[in-house]
């Protein structure tokens, strides 16, 4: 399976990281071994001093696809949750400067947290609200209705390049709000209030 991520997804968080926000979404990629597990707490990798939170929302895929028409696209997931994009900023930094590509900022081992899955058919996907909580305090509030590329439209521009397969999942973009982890630091997604995900800063 692959990891398909959207940056400059909300206005906010583009302008946040003084970025210009782009006609076709902004795509890269994590591999499956930059998946988190819950069991363990997170370990800031030692080559970084910045590591920030991204929380998104993320969509599974159920159903093998090409060239989807975003009509079609909620077919192709039933279930979602929110997941965090953790990103080595200061290392991302860095490649930009250069033009070089974000992968060892932002596909790194650990680096894509996913919440407890949730069904699309309970919720109104298109007009969701989910947070971040750092140490308690809401650091991210979110609702996909912000979006600059809605998601049956993000599904159709990946499906263009990228075959899409069971068990694929996309992050779809973190609005304002991002920032730092540190060692001690707790963690904590929700979806309309219902807490779905925790993780513990090492
Ligand atoms: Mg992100």
């Amino acid at each position: 399976m692959k990891i398909i991520c959207i940056g400059r997804n909300y206005a906010a968080h583009a302008a946040e990281l003084g970025n210009e926000v782009q006609k076709e979404p902004v795509i890269f990629m994590k591999p499956d071994s930059a998946i988190f597990r819950q069991r363990d707490a997170f370990y800031i990798p030692s080559w970084t001093t910045d590591v920030h939170y991204e929380l998104e929302v993320v969509v599974r895929i159920h159903r093998l696809g090409k060239n989807i028409e975003p009509r079609f696209a909620p077919k192709y997931f039933t279930d979602f949750t929110v997941g965090i994009d953790f990103t080595a900023r200061d290392v991302q930094s860095e490649l930009k400067s250069k033009g070089l590509p974000w992968e060892k900022a932002k596909a790194f081992d650990q680096s894509a947290v996913l919440g407890d899955f949730l069904s699309v058919a309970d919720h109104d996907i298109n007009n969701l609200n989910f947070q971040l909580k750092k140490n308690g305090e809401v650091v991210q509030d979110g609702n996909t209705s912000l979006m600059i590329h809605d998601i049956p439209h993000i599904i159709e521009h990946c499906s263009q390049y990228f075959t899409l397969k069971i068990g694929d999942l996309i992050f779809t973009g973190t609005p304002a709000g991002v920032g730092p982890v540190a060692h001690g630091d707790l963690l904590e997604g929700y979806i309309e209030g219902k807490k779905v995900l925790n993780v513990k800063i090492r």
